[in-house]
């Protein structure tokens, strides 16, 4: 079978040949995985990863590049490399080597011998990550995990293999802001998890800034459940009951005790919840209309200025 693996690449002139050494250690003639393409989608990058990649092309004709337009994101380069893989199977990987390709050879087995339709990893640790984004990713994964019907695992990676009909469902969806991680479990399809220890990138930087991070939770929270809609509702209920009380409170109290003017900073201190109550619910409607609002303009997730 033929396994496409598709690498997005963002500014990764240092880790390209890299890359391509350590996974030539698993693939190729006589090895397993014998029939393969490789798909480097260059995703804008501003360096040389572009001629590092053509350089390995000059060596192995299995090499297909993808040239974005500009930098369009990880979500749209892998599906771009979804869209244009020919193989029976494909895997994404990431090419800064934080993906182990040792795991390649086993992914493949079991998905040929065991008849599994996709293999996913997960990592089973943070080492080396900042303690504060690992226990803000935690707390991302039980909240969705919680909202939505969807399942994922804490640590889960994109790295993972399909078989042809597991990726021909995903590119069938037609959404604009793609929270890969979601529309994986949501395809279903036998899943067996692989775990492994955290690997730090063997050169370059990580393009996830804190910010880009939280970005990218509210888009998958947004895609996938419509909870905290909902959550205006109820809170909407439960200030209004709590208004209520107090509004045959305070007339019991004129009535039986008599009440002078007073309350001023009482009134503020509601007055200033209220008003932030209902800037966070219409905040949280606002994510929801610009989402939808996107969607509605129904612009391609990527545009591919060559294919080499
Ligand atoms: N990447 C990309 N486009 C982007 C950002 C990242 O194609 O806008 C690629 C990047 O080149 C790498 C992978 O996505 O192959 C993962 O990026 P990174 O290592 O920075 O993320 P981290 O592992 O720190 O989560
Ligand atoms: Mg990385």
């Amino acid at each position: 079978m033929k396994l496409s693996i598709i690498v997005p690449c963002y500014n990764e002139e240092k880790v390209v040949s890299l890359f391509y050494e350590e996974v030539m250690k698993y693939i190729g003639v006589g090895k397993t995985i014998s029939d393969y393409e490789l798909i480097f989608v260059n995703d804008g990058s501003k360096d040389q990863t572009l001629s590092e990649c053509l350089k390995l092309k000059d060596i192995d004709s299995r090499i297909v590049i993808i040239e974005f337009s500009r930098n369009f994101g990880k979500e749209a380069a892998m599906l771009a490399g979804l869209k244009h893989a020919v193989g029976d199977l494909c895997v994404i990987m990431d090419v800064d080597l934080q993906d182990p390709p040792k795991l390649l050879p086993e992914m493949y087995n079991l998905i040929v011998n065991d008849k599994y339709d996709s293999v996913a990893t997960y990592r089973v640790d943070r080492k080396g990550e900042p303690p504060i984004r690992s226990f803000f990713a935690r707390k991302f994964y039980q909240m969705i995990n919680k909202m939505s019907d969807i399942d994922i695992v804490d640590g889960a990676r994109d790295y993972r293999m399909m078989t042809r009909d597991m990726v021909d469902a995903i590119i069938q969806m037609p959404e604009y802001h793609r929270f890969s991680k979601g529309i994986f479990s949501w395809v279903g399809f036998d899943t067996k998890f692989l775990e492994y220890e955290n690997v730090e990138r063997v050169a370059g930087e990580t393009k996830w800034s804190f910010f880009k991070l939280f970005k990218y939770a509210i888009e998958g929270l947004v895609a996938f459940t419509t909870f905290p809609l909902r959550l205006a509702t109820f809170m909407g209920l439960f200030v209004s009951f709590c208004g209520f009380m107090y509004m045959i409170f305070i007339f019991l109290k004129a009535i039986f005790i008599g009440d002078p003017v007073s309350g001023f900073p009482s009134l503020i201190v509601i007055i200033t919840l209220m008003g932030g109550i209902q800037l966070i619910v219409i905040g949280v409607i606002g994510e929801y209309l610009s989402k939808t609002y996107m969607e509605s303009k129904k612009r391609p997730n990527f545009i591919v200025k060559k294919k080499y």
